[in-house]
């Protein structure tokens, strides 16, 4: 099987809704030439609307960060898979480590949300990825299969056909600091293995694996001609459109 790559920018709490269009709508042109990599930027929530009426009709696909896994309901400040729906959202990030870390998420609650989102047609990416301690400690393999198997525990596999998995090392986000090519290539056919096991072999064919963790123009070449990578989840290098045009456009 085939998997067209994905290159998705998580723009994370950053941009205001006129920003937030003005590089989308940028981006947009840039890579209006682009046909063989899926591009997806996700914007704040508040920003979703109007990025969607700007990017209608363009190559670019857009997500969100975060939802709820309740569908409506008495949860102050939460967004549902139906909201996200109707706003015009396709893919949405689910269990991000910086959600892990700061908002206390577990691979219950990422487990949950996946559920919601393939009930509602949205495509999950689901994140991945081990500390710095849990590697130095020899634990790696332990934290990505306990959190590929805990988040998509239960699950029809006829419901992940669009399951989307990022790995992304937490050493490696924002520091600058990317894992190395043979770090990626063990990691990533680990992870498609695990996927085969713990859910379906047609699953671990069909599911797009992203690496994430300081991805820049410079590295994305190198990362892409890496067995068993299928694109890439950026943060810091999305937010400006040239730098995530020469990301897209990787040679
Ligand atoms: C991320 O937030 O998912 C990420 C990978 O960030 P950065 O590219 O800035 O390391």
């Amino acid at each position: 099987m085939t998997r067209k790559p994905l290159i998705a920018g998580n723009w994370k709490m950053f941009k205001t809704g006129p920003e937030a269009v003005d590089t989308a709508v940028h981006l947009a042109e840039d890579c209006a030439d682009v046909t063989d990599v899926d591009i997806m930027i996700a914007p704040a929530y508040v920003c979703l609307p109007l990025v969607a009426a700007a990017i209608a009709g363009t190559r670019i696909h857009l997500g969100a960060q975060n939802l709820h896994f309740e569908n409506q309901g008495a949860f102050t400040g939460e967004i549902s898979a139906d909201m996200l729906k109707t706003a015009g959202v396709e893919y949405v990030i689910i269990g991000h480590s910086e959600r892990r870390q700061y908002f206390f998420e577990t691979d219950d609650t990422v487990n949950k949300k996946i559920k919601a989102a393939a009930a509602k047609g949205l495509k999950p990416i689901l994140c991945v990825g081990e500390t710095d301690a849990q590697r130095e400690a020899g634990n790696t393999f332990l934290t990505l299969d306990k959190q590929v198997s805990d988040g998509l525990k239960g699950h029809d596999p006829k419901h992940l056909k669009d399951l989307v998995l990022a790995y992304e090392p937490v050493w490696a986000i924002g520091t600058g600091q990317t894992a190395g090519p043979d770090q990626v290539a063990e990691v990533h056919e680990y992870l498609r293995n695990l996927l085969e096991t713990r859910v379906s072999p047609d699953t671990a064919q069909s599911t797009r694996i992203l690496y994430g963790g300081s991805v820049k123009p410079e590295n994305i070449a190198e990362l892409m001609r890496i067995n068993d990578v299928d694109g890439a989840l950026v943060g810091g290098a999305s937010l400006d459109a040239n730098t995530f045009t020469n990301i897209v456009k990787y040679d």
